[in-house]
């Protein structure tokens, strides 16, 4: 994880990079908003810890400028000034969290995981295929913007399928990993399921997404499984 920190004042920027880097993160630093901003749009950061006053370009005018040109990056503000209406004013701006100076580092380093944990989160959670969105925090499953109701092995199933898009997953795979070990029916159940399945994903739309792979199992996929 690579992170960036813009702060002018060389003894709190030191304090973090010696508590980030014995956390196992590697960390740039940059002193003034120019600086940061051009490291900004030359790397890939996993997050920014920005410190909103600094000289030249303010801390607010660098965060504006960042979430200019990357929407994605977390950014947590550092401040000594602590009123609402600056809180409110830079979550508006694009922050993703808010620390006022002086602050333990312990707390710091419990955002910055968090936010990092949240962009991880993000990243992965929604599963899509064509027109049909599967949402792991909320669990929702979604065709063409049309909420689909399944039952939880329904949604097991679907998961796994979307999960392994574009490959073919035995039934002996797929009762392994959506039926618990004290199942011990037949592996036909995997069939039934994956019809009440395709009743509900696949029957009322032209383009069918689940796949039967004769002989071998199934597999979810716009194009040819592999
Ligand atoms: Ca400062």
């Amino acid at each position: 994880m690579r992170l960036l920190v813009i702060e002018d004042e060389e003894k709190v920027s030191r304090f973090l990079v010696r508590g980030l880097a014995s956390a196992s993160f590697s960390v740039d630093t940059a002193f003034d908003g120019e600086s940061g901003l051009a490291l900004v749009s030359a790397y890939s950061y996993d997050l920014i810890i920005l410190d909103l006053m600094l000289p030249g370009l303010s801390g607010n005018e660098v965060l504006r400028r960042i979430r200019g040109f990357n929407r994605n990056v977390p950014i947590l503000i550092l401040t000594a000034r602590d009123s609402i209406g600056d809180k409110v004013a830079n979550f508006e701006a694009g922050a993703d969290d808010y620390l006022t100076k002086p602050f333990a580092f312990a707390e710091l380093l419990v955002r910055v995981k968090a936010l990092l944990r949240r962009g991880a989160v993000n990243r992965t959670s929604v599963l899509t295929i064509a027109d049909l969105e599967l949402d792991r925090l909320s669990q929702q499953v979604k065709r063409g913007g049309k909420t689909i109701e399944l039952t939880s092995k329904e949604y097991s199933l679907l998961e796994y399928l979307m999960a392994n898009a574009g490959r073919v997953l035995s039934r002996t795979m797929i009762l392994d990993h959506v039926w618990d070990q004290s199942f011990d029916g037949a592996t036909n159940i995997v069939d039934v399921y994956v019809r009440h399945l395709r009743n509900k994903v696949d029957d009322a739309h032209e383009r069918k997404l689940i796949r039967t792979i004769r002989g071998v199992g199934y597999a979810i996929g716009d194009e040819e499984p592999l």
